[in-house]
């Protein structure tokens, strides 16, 4: 693009104008110092909107299963029954990780897992009230589009009625995964067996219509186009206009290492640090109606998840304590950060850390 046409641009979101695809396109395209310029306007609009805190939340993973019908081009995480590292928690075990959890005064458990073939949506009841009875109080952010629309079809119940007894069970947000790229074309290839787009936003919508606010997420830097990039954000845009349900967006580099999509050669070797860069600066730019943009260090690695946090984003994610789907995948240290990393690496660019709860309200330290 143009020097000049680019700053005007710039210049124009920061001053309100709301950018459209053709427009998003080009700033994805941008490459040499340009990138530099998108990243400093980004930056001007996160400190607007969000403020100079440098937000984390006291988390933990709970993955119950990895066990899974499905069969995603980019999952190394997955495996069948009686597959060698295949593993199930039960109810003691479920508990005792949320005890655990609970000790180390965490405010959020997080739990996503495999499709388990058993599974129905009393089991997703029945672990959500196993992890309430061992750890009260704790924000309990489970489940995605796709395991509601799989509960549902194994019990014969709609979606919103899945939501509905989640929801009941205590089911305080829900994650907006399983949402990669929301173009069929591109789901075709790397997730067939998932539910279409139509439905991710159809379930999502409801889960927000229900009071249930939930992420937003992109997992890119396989094989879909800048063109995907701007589909599945424009997407995004749209249901916030409607519903304002969604509390942040955390884009999700692709970790390639195991997957069967990069393995079979119809994956590349993820993104490039210009397109994670790109992806948190023109996010920003792009959801003029979402507060919170996340860099994931689980995804990143610190290093580049802190240069994110200069060009856009807010937030820093959670600390996890366990991760096993990036690691899955082939990622390294993606268990534990410890916020005093966090704080390290937030001080060196002269910003506050700051302690928050699922929902983005700050705690004291
Ligand atoms: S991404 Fe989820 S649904 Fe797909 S194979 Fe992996 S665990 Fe199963």
């Amino acid at each position: 693009m143009e020097q000049g046409t680019l700053a005007d641009l710039l210049e124009n979101i920061q001053g309100g104008h709301r950018m459209n695809a053709k427009e998003a396109l080009a700033l994805f395209r941008t490459r040499g110092r340009q990138v530099w310029d998108i990243a400093a306007a980004a930056d001007e609009v996160r400190k607007e909107r969000a403020g100079e805190a440098v937000t984390y939340v006291r988390n933990q993973n709970i993955n119950v299963t990895n066990i899974c019908v499905n069969a995603c081009g980019f999952c190394g995480y997955s495996r069948k029954r009686g597959e060698e590292g295949a593993y199930f928690h039960d109810r003691a075990m479920i508990r005792k990780k949320a005890a655990l959890a609970r000790k180390r005064q965490v405010t959020e458990i997080c739990t996503v897992s495999g499709l388990h073939p058993d599974f129905t949506a009393q089991s997703y009841v029945d672990v959500y009230t196993w992890i309430r009875e061992a750890a009260p109080g704790v924000h309990l952010h489970a489940s995605n589009p796709m395991e509601v629309a799989y509960a549902a079809r194994k019990s014969g119940l709609s979606t919103v009625q899945v939501l509905e007894m989640m929801k009941e069970a205590g089911l305080n947000s829900m994650c907006g995964t399983a949402a990669e790229i929301l173009v069929d074309s591109v789901r075709k290839k790397i997730c067939r067996q998932k539910i279409p787009t139509k439905e991710w936003i159809r379930i999502i919508t409801e889960a927000h219509g229900l009071g249930i606010p939930t992420t937003a997420t992109i997992m890119y830097g396989h094989l879909e186009t800048y063109g995907d990039w701007v589909r599945h954000l424009s997407i995004l845009r749209d249901i916030q206009d409607e519903t304002g349900g969604f509390t942040e967006l955390v884009p999700l580099s692709f970790i390639h290492m195991n997957t069967p999509l990069y393995k079979a050669g119809l994956a590349r070797a993820g993104a490039t640090g210009r397109e994670d860069l790109l992806m948190v600066a023109v996010g920003r730019l792009f959801l003029d109606n979402f507060r919170n943009i996340q860099v994931s260090w689980v995804k990143e690695g610190i290093k580049l998840a802190q240069l994110g946090l200069i060009a856009g984003a807010n937030d820093l994610g959670g600390t996890m304590f366990e991760e096993s789907i990036s690691k899955g995948a082939g990622a390294r240290n993606t268990d534990y950060l410890d916020p005093a990393e966090m704080e390290r690496v937030a001080r060196d660019i002269g910003r506050p850390l700051r302690r928050r709860t699922t929902l983005y309200e700050l705690l004291p330290d």
